[in-house]
């Protein structure tokens, strides 16, 4: 499994190709200097001038100063005519980037992210859905395993499945905006349910959905992560790490309350979604427990912090397991397995 650059390795990546960069640039220059003397000359001269100009500045002689930067541009514009002369693209001498926006630094001058360190994350990061999770996608989202009678509030079972598939299929989109470098405010849902009723084949849509469009994310299931939080201590672990968890843009935590627990164990888990929290970093957890349960099992920081910062999300009606089990069944009926099965 690809391993997910850690934030130290991604600044060591940037540094690096930087220096690449630098490199060079310095390798042009030399180059010209070598073959043309003239342009030696005029960086000898121009270097010399700046120098005078320094000085200058240092006395006070701002008039004498301006003369000198006048001549050190006449300089400037000499060497774009010896590029045309030779050729040579109007950039030649200039420092290159691999990327323009945040000049190899992952970030912009107003703190947020470049895409390109999106793009690194994402290369290094979509293996990690292998992690684990079941093969869904949102076209097999059977409504008619929903009851379309009405409920209390009017509206059926189905009729909210339907608004579920359409509302995720929608995060996804907003998601991927999101990775391709829009402005888009992180989304936080918070899936309650009893166990069958949907929570996990809905993430498992998100999950392939978004590992088709290669975007970065995690898919986790809770028992998972307790195993990845005393691997990551003891530092046996060669794959994700709690800190790439903290990292990455999306997390999908799954069951949510499964897990075998202890102090240690709901402490960190608290930590690792207040974490994700201040950096606005998206997340979708589904759970069996309800907000009382939740409060029971977790420091109360938990239980508020996803009261503040998630959307709940309500899966109810049976267990979809005995239905598609029944209807499995009932299709075995009306097509026996010796015609079907071919044995
Ligand atoms: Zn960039």
């Amino acid at each position: 499994m690809m391993t997910m650059k850690t934030d130290y390795e991604t600044q060591q990546q940037y540094l690096k190709i930087r220096e690449d960069h630098e490199r060079e640039q310095k390798r042009r220059t030399d180059e010209l200097r070598e073959h043309i003397k003239e342009y030696d000359d005029l960086c000898f001269k121009r270097s010399e001038l700046y120098a005078q100009a320094m000085k200058a500045g240092f006395d006070g002689n701002i008039e004498h100063k301006t003369e000198l930067l006048e001549q050190v541009a006449g300089l400037d514009f000499r060497e774009t005519e010896i590029l045309r002369e030779q050729k040579l693209p109007a950039d030649w001498l200039s420092l290159h980037y691999s990327c323009s926006k945040c000049r190899d630094r992952g970030y912009l001058p107003d703190g947020s992210r470049c895409v390109c360190l999106d793009k690194m994350i994402r290369e290094a990061s979509v293996a990690n859905y292998t992690m684990q999770g079941p093969e869904s996608v949102f076209s097999d989202y059977d409504l008619s395993l929903f009851s379309d009678t009405p409920a209390k509030n009017g509206i059926s079972h189905r009729d909210r499945a339907k608004k579920r598939c359409d509302l995720f299929e929608k995060f996804c989109t907003s998601y991927e905006q999101y990775c391709a470098g829009g402005s888009i405010k992180c989304e936080n849902y918070l899936f309650f349910g009893k166990p069958g009723t949907g929570k996990t084949f809905l993430s498992s849509c998100i999950a392939n959905r978004l590992s088709e469009a290669e975007v970065p994310f995690i898919y986790i299931s809770a028992p998972k992560l307790v195993e990845l939080i005393f691997e990551d201590i003891r530092g046996s672990r060669e794959g994700t790490s709690m800190k790439q968890l903290k990292e990455i843009p999306l997390l999908i935590l799954d069951d949510l309350g499964t897990e075998s627990s202890s102090e240690f164990v709901t402490k960190q888990i608290t930590e690792l979604i207040s974490e994700r929290l201040q950096h606005d970093c998206w997340n979708i957890i589904s759970s069996n427990l309800n907000m009382n349960d939740i409060r029971k099992t977790y420091p109360e920081r938990l239980a508020s912090r996803l009261t503040e910062s998630f959307i709940p999300v309500i899966f109810e009606g049976p267990d979809l397991r005995t239905i598609i089990h029944r209807k499995k069944l009932e299709g075995t009926k009306q097509h026996p397995p010796d015609q079907t099965s071919g044995k």
